[in-house]
């Protein structure tokens, strides 16, 4: 058996969440091209139905759900039709999120005036935290629950942030407390389901150039040139470079990996030398 085996995914039966932009779509690339077949779930159905066209000719096996991760009956449905149309779960992808309202720091330096603790939109804070913590939420439970009857274990991948573990300052305050949340859900999952081996492990990405914000890494030259300041290894990813890791975690390369975070970020977390 070659080291390259361990990562074949011929067979298996993955859902990711976020699926038609940024990372989920990446993701997505990622484990078709493993072999594996592809729920893509998003709540753009332009984007996924364009995304989704364009792997289907490129000779992938995937299907599209229109989802709102933070509708957790929905979510149910949408694993349901899953498993009906390709009859199991071995890899699902908790990974659509957003990027809502500022931090208490703007990307000029200053003070930023709707994002300090008692300025900051509440409202927003709320739905941030309905997508980004209970979203993934509910999107793990319902992955557990068909994972659990498909008895063969499974890898639950969840898209955390370096913002889970450090601060980033021009971003939310709401970001950074459901990422956190995030990354001890995945520590918990880990050790209630190891006993079915179902893995569960965490993606923590520093900055990848995505969609996410409305897109501001591609539109806004000086939060783009903020952001690449933070990175010791110069600049902002792309989400190509985000694909060996997917791989890895989502195939039985990881099979004895379990509750981990594995942070993705360029040495942002490192700091600066100055
Ligand atoms: P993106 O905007 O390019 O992609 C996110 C996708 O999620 C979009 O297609 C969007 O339509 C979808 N989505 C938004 N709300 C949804 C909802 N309620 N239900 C279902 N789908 C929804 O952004 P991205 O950067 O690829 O983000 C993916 C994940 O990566 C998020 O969890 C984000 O927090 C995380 N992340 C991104 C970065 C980064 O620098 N880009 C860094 C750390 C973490």
């Amino acid at each position: 058996m070659s080291i390259f085996d361990k990562f074949d995914l011929t067979g298996r039966r993955a859902l990711v969440t976020g699926a038609a932009s940024g990372l989920g779509l990446a993701y997505t690339e990622a484990v078709a091209e493993g072999g594996a077949k592809v729920t893509m779930t998003d709540i753009d159905a332009e984007g996924l139905a364009r995304e989704a066209d364009r792997l289907r000719a490129l000779g992938y096996d995937v299907r599209t759900d229109l989802l709102d991760i933070s509708d957790r009956a929905a979510t149910e449905r949408a694993f349901a039709a899953h498993a009906e149309a390709y009859g199991g779960l071995e890899i699902c992808f908790a990974n659509a999120g957003v990027g809502l309202g500022p931090g208490f720091w703007s990307p000029e330096g200053k003070r930023a005036p709707d994002g300090q603790v008692d300025t900051f939109d509440p409202e927003m804070w709320d739905r941030s935290t309905e997508i980004n913590f209970t979203g993934a939420y509910n999107t793990m439970r319902s992955a557990a629950t068909l994972m659990k009857a498909g008895g063969k274990g499974g890898s639950i991948v969840a898209t955390a942030s370096n913002a889970g573990l450090i601060i980033e300052p021009i971003v939310a305050l709401s970001y950074h407390a459901a990422k956190a949340g995030v990354l001890h859900m995945v520590r918990t999952l880990a050790l209630e389901l190891a006993e079915y081996r179902i893995r569960v492990n965490a993606i923590a990405p520093g900055p990848f150039v995505t969609n996410i914000g409305g897109g501001w890494a591609k539109k806004d030259p000086a939060v783009r040139k903020a952001f690449d300041a933070t990175v010791p290894l110069g600049s902002m990813a792309e989400t190509d470079q985000m694909k060996p890791l997917a791989l890895y975690l989502a195939s039985d390369a990881s099979d004895f990996m379990t509750g981990a975070h594995l942070l993705i970020d360029g040495g942002v977390a490192l700091g600066m030398p100055r």
